[in-house]
């Protein structure tokens, strides 16, 4: 009988200390990976996930890195090593309010967070899994929006629009990449109980938008990271190309 123990997954999480990328680790520590999270600011969040995931049984190293400079992220993903997934997590809505009204540096801000940012992963996560360059295959997550499909009138179109771009590259990657033993998902949350929205300037919006949604609530990060959970794991194996909506029924 072979008794060499399997290999533990080793995964990457932008944004990965906080909100929904931090409640993906503590699912995928659950799961057995090892963990590379990665986050720009806020120390004391990074320490506190840290801890956490480490009682849960994981191997831990946390990276500073601004995923909209693509030389920190090539930075990061050599000091993350070899992977076996990428959670691509990193995004934020920035501001409320019609496009009309908003700075065009916030939109340029918008876009260069939630889309340029995120090809800039999705493509070091291919060179880092693909079998044709040294990988060992793998799958990519990236965290879209239902934005993408509501396009958001009235509160954030410039961060609808970049979220759809997300759903495109998703199908398009994973065809680029399907014969390199690695699968590209997107997961697409509705509204969730993170400061994403107070950080926006908006604080008041979980309690005016939770009720709209047909399950009446807003979400629970870790229902988002439930589903990837399952989107990375060996049961989801004939997925990809397509996003994964966790909105409540929005
Ligand atoms: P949070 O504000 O709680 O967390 C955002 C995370 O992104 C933080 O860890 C932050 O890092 C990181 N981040 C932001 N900017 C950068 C950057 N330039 N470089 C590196 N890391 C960065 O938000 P959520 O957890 O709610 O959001 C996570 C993802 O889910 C985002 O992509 C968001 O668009 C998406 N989403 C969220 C929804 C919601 O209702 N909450 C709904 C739909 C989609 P740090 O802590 O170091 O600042």
């Amino acid at each position: 009988m072979d008794e060499t123990p399997a290999e533990r997954p080793r995964t990457l999480v932008t944004g990965g200390t906080r909100g929904i990328g931090a409640a993906v680790a503590r699912r995928l520590a659950r799961d057995g990976h090892d963990l590379v999270l990665a986050h720009r600011s806020d120390e004391d969040a990074a320490e506190r996930t840290r801890a956490e995931v480490e009682a849960l049984g994981a191997a831990c190293t946390l990276v500073r890195a601004d995923v909209v400079d693509p030389d920190q992220v090539e930075r990061l993903f050599a000091q993350a090593g070899p992977l076996t997934c990428v959670v691509s997590n990193a995004g934020a809505t920035l501001h409320v309010g019609p496009l009309a009204d908003t700075p065009v540096e916030v939109i340029a801000r918008t876009v260069e967070l939630n889309l340029t940012s995120a090809l800039y992963v999705a493509r070091a996560a291919v060179r880092a899994m693909a079998t044709s360059r040294g990988g060992s295959g793998g799958v990519l997550v990236t965290i879209g929006s239902v934005a993408a499909t509501t396009g958001s009138p009235g509160e954030y179109v410039q961060y609808a629009a970049a979220k759809a771009g997300v759903d495109a590259m998703t199908v398009g990657l994973a065809q680029e990449v399907a014969g390199d033993g690695v699968r590209v998902v997107a997961v697409a949350p509705g509204i969730i109980d993170t400061t994403i929205h107070a950080d926006a300037g908006e604080p008041g919006r979980l309690a005016r938008v939770g009720p709209t949604v047909p399950l009446g609530r807003a979400g629970d990060p870790r229902e988002v990271a439930d589903a990837v959970g399952w989107l990375v794991s060996p049961e989801a194996s004939y997925v990809t190309g397509t996003t994964l909506r966790v909105g409540g029924g929005r």
